[in-house]
């Protein structure tokens, strides 16, 4: 029989699982989290959603399991997740493994989603740093196939990497992170900021970023600014992990990432002026191509990966 792997992405909103083999997505099925209720009746959720999707292929090996928030690892405990308050502490790989009877491995969603990428999506199997531009900006940087992590835990954290010195506040405690300028937070603040400031604009009080992008393509200057500097914040990240890393393949995805095409000028303008050690036509940058697929993906690639 076919080797398959059992992928979850537990999401603040919504919970996706899917059935992964060598080829691909073989099925999915998706719940509600109903996040503030606690992962007491998510568990039994997931058991239910688990069965259908499991009656629909071959048994899985193990399963991978794709968390929002500061993974301690290898236990696979949810140690902070701002999407996930109730979840604080929660042991999530042995209680996912208890309720499926089947060996659990937890890994950051934002790693899972470059590992997805990599295995199956726009990565096409080579190494790489991947922005997941949501409610904030996850990263993942795959190397020599694996996802990067370091003893601290924090590897692939590009959305906490420098973009402003003495900038806005990251939701992270810190000034000026790429997250502050590039994400639907970061981006309704600059939004609300520049109401109090008085600033002329066709964006209602509250906007977010459909109508940021909305505005932008009607030619509206404020929008147009605020996405040219979420494009800067993000060129200036591509040349640190150029620098860091060495790595020529960017995968950009996530809900904001549908206004790439106003950021990408911008991003290409900074970066190119921040990478001298190369010529910076090598970087390649590339949108996602399993969107939301990408972190059940790459959770299930990351068992595969790791036979438990
Ligand atoms: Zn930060």
């Amino acid at each position: 029989m076919d080797q398959a792997w059992l992928g979850i992405d537990l999401g603040g909103t919504n919970t996706r699982l899917g059935l992964v083999d060598e080829s691909g997505l073989l099925a999915r099925e998706r719940f509600a989290t109903q996040a503030p209720l606690g992962p007491g009746p998510w568990l039994e959720n997931l058991q239910a959603a688990a069965a259908e999707l499991l009656a629909q292929g071959p048994r899985p090996a193990a399963v991978g399991v794709a968390s929002p928030g500061i993974i301690e690892r290898p236990q696979g405990i949810i140690l902070n997740s701002p999407n996930l308050p109730a979840w604080r502490d929660f042991p999530l790989a042995r209680e996912v493994g208890r309720a499926l009877g089947l060996p659990a491995l937890v890994e950051n969603d934002a790693n899972c989603y470059a590992l997805g990428e990599h295995r199956f999506g726009a990565g096409a199997g080579r190494d790489l740093a991947c922005f997941t531009l949501g409610t904030g900006v996850g990263g993942g940087l795959i190397i020599g196939g694996r996802v990067v992590v370091g003893p601290l835990g924090t590897g692939g954290e590009l959305g906490h990497t420098l973009a402003v010195s003495g900038g806005r506040l990251c939701g992270c405690g810190a000034r000026g992170c790429v997250e502050a300028y590039a994400s639907a937070t970061g981006l309704k603040g600059l939004i609300r900021e520049a109401h109090e400031q008085g600033r002329p604009t066709a964006l209602e009080r509250g906007a977010g970023v459909n109508r940021l992008t909305q505005a932008a393509e009607s030619g509206d200057e404020l929008a147009l600014e605020l996405l040219a500097q979420a494009g800067r914040a993000l060129g200036r990240a591509f040349a640190n992990v150029a620098a860091f890393t060495g790595l020529d393949l960017i995968i950009i995805g996530g809900g904001v990432s549908a206004a790439w095409p106003l950021m990408a000028p911008a991003a290409h303008e900074e970066m190119c002026d921040r990478l001298r050690l190369v010529d910076p036509q090598r970087m390649e940058i590339r949108r996602s191509q399993l969107g939301d697929d990408a972190p059940l993906m790459g959770a299930a690639a990351m068992v595969r990966d790791n036979p438990l």
